[in-house]
């Protein structure tokens, strides 16, 4: 063949080369056909603030499996990539920039800091794509989205408008989770549980009229300015007479009533009377409805005292409030006892503030009505979820769902398409109206709160496909086949995507949906820079290239947990190094490429030939069931064992004594390249969804009819090539070199020693096979001769392999004085090893204190040393 690969397989240069050329010959680019069979997926859009972590990788590698795979196999394929705005994010980036110039966003000002973000945004936002690529990423660019495209905005207001006149958009006061360092309101799955260690204050309110005291327990007393009651139980026999009196809030000096409530008030757990502070508590806001207890908001969305809470206290910090609170409270001696107290505290988990509980005037969307479809169509399996485990999650959280939260009290997302005019009428509607509807008045502003910004993603599916208008993309390619995504984001995400596709497209987003499982390092702990445990995805592939990092990802892609070393990819990276190596040793052994080598005549084909197509059939079998079950795992291992193990490990040896001309007919040659050529290519598009780049610049050297095997069909499997027979024969060729390896170094012969092996064959066929194969035993088992029948010689080894019997007769031993004594010094060695490990694994407390993995090694060890022993003395 005119064609060479380098010496050398060099990742980056390779792999920057070919993907600007794929991407410069539109092969990510689909067909407008809706008449041949397509397939269609969108990414889950990255945040645009960014940066290529670890679990991007994962789940892009996987999608570009699936694309890869299905573009090959004949689908008209568009896998739809883009970014998302990620309000709070994106905001806190820009926020964080300006300080450090020492400019607050509030000088700025809405409009100016708005600008900033997009300027920011145009500037970095397609880091995150450039990363993409260099993972091999084949997403059709020219269709790129924005959640703040004009397109996707305009669908955003549609289903807006859409769902607050159907009644399915509310405003409302409500008790929601604030965070004070964002100051905006977010979602009950935003807010992430941390355990901390705190004190609990009990403290003592003084009844009114009487000598007597409650005591109440709390891990927040500055609440206590904004308490407006106290609660017991109304069967509570300690408190019934005082029901109905007042208390005197210390501190605030202030008089509440005593209330009864069955609901909030635990008999059995404390003192039974527990304090009521409508505006700083999810629950007490709740029991203050129910008694009619006035609201008192003490704390501001800041996180500061109001002057509500007194002047004293007006302007200082929550936490610095609760200082000057404590001090008050010993002064007066109403405070009785204070315990350390372990409790799960809620956070804003992108900043880490401690949520403060805040009554706020919000917009939600009423989540029963779309819930229910939803929980239908995976009921139904118009929706699968995998791994199914997941279905159970699933259902339990769509039957318990809250109402969702979808304002945002910040400057970066959609604005809520809601206007007032200045007589206080409101207007929810598509376009900016340019008067009052109601009273004609052309002083109107808009809404100040912006979305929250999985509103937009939830819409994904279908507005980037350009919903609302009817689109030749929607008509095509909508709706999507799979979702894959990481099962963190199931109810962030996924759910609300099928809840709004429904109702929306009047059909599920997709039909499948599965879920990877988390990236963590090799002992299973969660990735984080403070443990410096972190893999970085772009440095793994400077390191060891895109391919291997995407194999390995492959290999590990099953179960919750993925445990991820760099070790492992630079194990993967030693397979295309080898899958590199086998490919230029065949190639120097090929007269022709794809395009000539003319039709294989199976007919005529050997054994060997017959065997290494079968095994490669049933390899593209397995790889193909794999994949259509998300088995990424499976999927790789059956390439890598196939590969490896049966075309290089074994194929090539058994061909190289007819292609180096020692054995065989020139047919017999053609017929070993020609067939080489044919598993060669073979596997280069079976492996290519996995490792893309290595896969085409050695197919490209091969001469395909396809100029490019990106668009070269997928293998499949074909009947024919099945062959039970040479898969039985060359299973039994195979199982006997292992066995006279083995034999080989059990009783102490070197390689240079040849032996003769007797083959009982059971009928004729086997023993022209036998016999016409003999050359394959002689030289990989390194054997003076087979005799098939004939009887072997007493003395020799006699074994059944694969049903048939076999024996190996020995060369006469000349075992000179320096073996022996080489022997009798390793006995001793080993036996002195022994004798340590014994003792070790004899004590107590080693065996006790040491780490599993250190004892259950030196066991092994044990092991392996008695049986070395043995064979020795049975040597000597
Ligand atoms: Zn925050
Ligand atoms: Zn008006």
């Amino acid at each position: 063949m005119k064609e060479e690969l380098a010496k050398r397989y060099e990742p980056a240069e390779i792999e920057q080369r070919l993907y600007a050329t794929w991407e410069r010959e539109g092969y990510f680019t689909p067909e407008l056909d809706a008449s041949c069979p397509r397939f269609s997926i969108v990414i889950p859009p990255p945040n645009v603030t960014g940066r290529l972590h670890i679990g991007h990788a994962l789940v892009n590698t996987l999608q570009d499996i699936v694309v890869r795979w299905k573009r090959m196999s004949g689908f008209n394929t568009l896998w739809l990539p883009g970014t998302d705005h990620a309000g709070i994010a994106t905001q806190m980036v820009v926020d964080r920039d300006l300080q450090r110039q020492g400019i607050s966003r509030f000088d700025l000002g809405r409009e100016k800091f708005v600008e900033k973000v997009w300027e920011w945004k145009e500037k970095y936002g397609g880091e995150i794509i450039d990363q993409l690529k260099r993972l091999g990423a084949s997403c059709d660019w020219a269709r790129l989205r924005f959640t703040l495209d004009e397109g996707l905005s305009r669908a955003v207001r549609t289903v807006f408008v859409s769902l607050y006149d159907d009644g399915l958009i509310y405003r409302d006061l409500a008790m929601v989770n604030w965070c004070p360092f964002c100051r905006t309101a977010i979602s009950d799955v935003e807010v992430e549980y941390r355990d901390r260690n705190d004190k609990l204050y009990q403290i003592d309110y003084a009844v009114v009229d009487s000598d007597r005291h409650l005591t109440v327990a709390t891990t927040r007393p500055e609440t206590m300015l904004g308490d407006t009651g106290l609660a017991v139980h109304p069967e509570d026999e300690r408190y019934k007479d005082l029901i109905g009196k007042e208390a005197i809030v210390p501190v605030a000096n202030r008089r509440v009533p005593i209330v009864a409530d069955l609901i909030l008030v635990d008999m059995e757990f404390g003192t039974g009377v527990v304090k009521v502070t409508p505006s700083h508590d999810k629950n007490d806001y709740e029991a203050g409805l129910r008694n009619d207890l006035p609201q008192l908001q003490v704390i501001d969305e800041t996180g500061k005292m109001t002057a509500a809470a007194g002047a004293e206290f007006a302007g200082l910090d929550r936490f610095e409030a609760r200082k000057n609170v404590l001090e008050h409270l010993r002064e007066l001696n109403a405070l009785r006892e204070t315990k350390e107290y372990q409790h799960a505290v809620g956070v804003h988990g992108k900043c880490d503030t401690i949520i403060e509980p805040m009554v706020s005037r919000q917009w939600f969307v009423k989540i029963e009505p779309l819930a229910k479809p939803a929980i239908d169509v995976v009921r139904n399996g118009k929706i699968q979820i995998l791994p199914q485990t997941w279905e159970a999650t699933y259902f339990n959280w769509m039957e318990n769902i809250h109402d969702w939260t979808i304002s945002r009290q910040l400057w970066w997302g959609h604005r809520i398409p809601a206007f007032y005019c200045d007589n206080g009428h409101m207007t929810v509607s598509i376009d900016d109206p340019a008067s009052c509807p109601t009273c004609g008045s052309s002083v109107i502003t808009q809404e100040t709160d912006v979305l929250d910004t999985w509103f937009s993603s939830a819409l994904w599916p279908f507005s980037t496909m350009g919903w609302p208008d009817k689109t030749p993309d929607l008509e095509t390619f909508y709706p999507t086949d799979v979702l894959i995504t990481g099962f963190d984001i199931l109810f962030f995400w996924v759910a609300r995507m099928i809840m709004m596709g429904l109702r929306f497209t009047n059909s599920a987003p997709f039909s499948q949906v599965f879920l990877n499982g988390l990236v963590r390092d090799e002992h299973g702990q969660k990735m984080s820079k403070t443990k410096g445990n972190v893999i970085d995805p772009l440095d793994v592939i400077d390191e060891h290239g895109a391919d291997a990092l995407r194999f390995t990802l492959a290999v590990f892609a099953t179960g919750r947990d993925i445990p991820l070393a760099k070790s492992r990819v630079q194990g993967y990276a030693a397979f295309a190094n080898k899958i590199w190596n086998a490919s230029r040793f065949a190639m120097m052994h090929l007269d022709v490429g794809l395009k000539s080598a003319g039709n294989i005549d199976r007919d005529a084909l050997g054994t060997v030939e017959r065997w290494i197509l079968s095994r490669l059939n049933e390899t593209t079998r397995d790889v193909n069931k794999s994949l259509s079950a998300f088995r990424f795992d499976e999927a790789s291992n059956a390439i890598y064992h196939f590969f490896w193990h049966e075309f290089c490990d074994w194929y090539i040896e058994m061909v190289k004594p007819v292609l180096l001309g020692k054995h065989g007919t020139d047919q017999d040659r053609r017929h070993a390249k020609r067939v080489m050529l044919e598993v060669l290519d073979r596997s280069l598009r079976l492996l290519h969804p996995f490792m893309p780049f290595i896969t085409e610049e050695i197919w490209q050297k091969l001469g395909g009819v396809e100029p490019s095997i990106m668009v070269a069909p997928y293998p499949v499997t074909e009947d024919v090539l099945e062959d039970n027979e040479a898969e039985r024969m060359i299973t039994a060729v195979t199982s006997m070199i292992t066995t006279i390896r083995n034999v080989r170094v059990e009783r102490g012969f070197t390689p240079k020693d040849r032996f003769k092996l007797f083959v009982t064959a059971a009928n004729d066929r086997e023993a022209k096979f036998f016999t016409d194969y003999a050359y394959i035993l002689i030289e990989l088992a390194r054997l003076t001769e087979v005799i098939v029948g004939g009887t072997a010689p007493a003395g020799a080894h006699h074994d059944v392999v694969e049903g048939i019997a076999i024996a190996i007769e020995f060369p006469p031993r000349e075992v000179s004085k320096e073996q022996l004594e080489r022997t009798q010094r390793e006995i001793e060695r080993s036996k002195k090893e022994l004798a340590g490990l014994d003792a070790k694994l004899a004590n107590e407390q080693f065996v006790k204190n040491a780490p599993p993995a250190v004892v259950q090694g030196a066991q092994a060890r044990q092991g392996e040393l008695r049986e070395r022993i043995a064979k020795l003395e049975q040597n000597q």
